[in-house]
């Protein structure tokens, strides 16, 4: 929804491609093909009728595209996200691209769960290798009783992977058009229940370290050569960073982008996509933003009517018009602009986290 509005923004037409046709974009696409997302007929309408195309959705089955690519302006490419929909091919690819991963292990049977934990040891984590997002199809192994837990997964391709006791979680959002990378601030990103919280933009991480995250993810972006926009997600240990996952399409942890940067993830997005040339952001404030999931409704009112800022910050309520709600569904966002963590903390659990529901 938010890409095809910035689509609208340069004065162009929008053809969207989503099995559900209740979908946020349906209110705002100037065409809707309601298919799934293995259709053949229907993505190849959305190519003949697009002059240019895009995905916004890591689980877009990528060998339905290898055709399409050939004949269409598919101008990201399938490379990205053919890499991104498999744990073990991503790590595998972001370990020959110069990324440091945690140690890892692929299982498909007891026994090579049995061998990765005798490797890892304990705390360490199970994935299914496909199809796993916040925090779905994982389990944390803390000793031998956690292995029957993972038993049920033992049917379909996972991998074990060593926990990484992380200072933090960041994220590096880049877009690459071919002659330029340009690397959006990078944010701290704080899950719960796995999934995305808060993004609290600037980091309190040193310069040194900042520079080296950016500098490491613009040539992994360079040496796969991908193109269009990339979201790579880190755990950042001491001075150490470990590559976790990567998301070829606009972030959610880059939604502060919007009111907190010169210039945000969906316009420079848009950007590659039309040939213009793009631009370097800068933070224009600190920034926090908040994800609003389906049991956080009750808080909107409040934050639409906040009396708590100062003169200075601005918030922005984002609703996504989903139309069922569900408890840890994704429904909206709050950017806070010109708050630090903080200055947050005490807005947020003095003003608006306040039980009187
Ligand atoms: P993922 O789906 O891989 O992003 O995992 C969801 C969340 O689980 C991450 O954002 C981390 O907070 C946590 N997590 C995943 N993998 C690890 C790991 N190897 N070590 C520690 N925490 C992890």
């Amino acid at each position: 929804m938010m890409l095809t509005e910035e689509i609208h923004n340069f004065g162009s037409k929008t053809v969207v491609l989503d099995p559900d046709n209740t979908c946020p974009c349906t209110h705002v696409a100037d065409e809707f093909i309601c298919a799934s997302f293995d259709d053949y007929a229907a993505l190849k309408e959305l190519c003949q009728k697009s002059d240019v195309v895009t995905y916004e959705f890591e689980n877009v089955k990528s060998h339905f595209l290898i055709d399409l690519e050939a004949k269409y302006n598919i101008k990201q490419g399938i490379r990205p996200l053919f890499d991104s929909q498999d744990r073990l091919r991503e790590k595998e690819n972001a370990k020959k691209h110069g990324l440091k991963t945690a140690r890892f292990f692929s299982c498909q049977s007891r026994a090579d769960l049995d061998q990765a934990v005798k490797e890892l040891g304990y705390p360490c984590i199970y994935k299914t290798r496909t199809l796993g997002y916040d925090g779905h199809g994982q389990v944390i192994l803390y000793s031998d009783k956690d292995k029957d837990t993972v038993e049920p997964y033992l049917n379909v391709e996972g991998i074990v992977e060593e926990f990484i006791d992380f200072d933090l979680e960041v994220s590096v959002i880049m877009v690459r058009d071919g002659d330029k990378t340009i690397v959006f601030p990078i944010g701290k990103n704080i899950h719960k229940n796995g999934i995305l919280d808060l993004s609290i933009v600037p980091t309190k991480l040193s310069r040194d370290l900042e520079n080296r995250l950016k500098e490491a993810s613009v040539r992994f972006m360079e040496s796969a050569d991908y193109r269009g926009i990339l979201c790579i997600e880190y755990f950042v240990k001491n001075s150490d960073f470990y590559f976790n996952e990567m998301a070829p399409r606009p972030h959610n942890s880059g939604h502060y982008t919007i009111e907190g940067c010169t210039t945000n993830q969906y316009r420079e997005l848009v950007k590659f996509l039309l040939g213009v040339s793009l631009e370097e952001p800068k933070l224009k404030s600190p920034t926090v933003m908040k994800n609003i999931l389906g049991q956080d409704l009750w808080m909107v009112p409040k934050f639409e009517k906040p009396n708590a800022l100062k003169t200075d910050q601005d918030l922005y309520v984002h609703m996504y018009s989903k139309k069922e709600t569900r408890p840890l569904r994704k429904m909206g966002h709050v950017t806070m602009t010109n708050m630090t963590e903080e200055e947050y903390k005490e807005f947020y659990e003095r003003k608006i986290c306040v039980a009187d529901k």
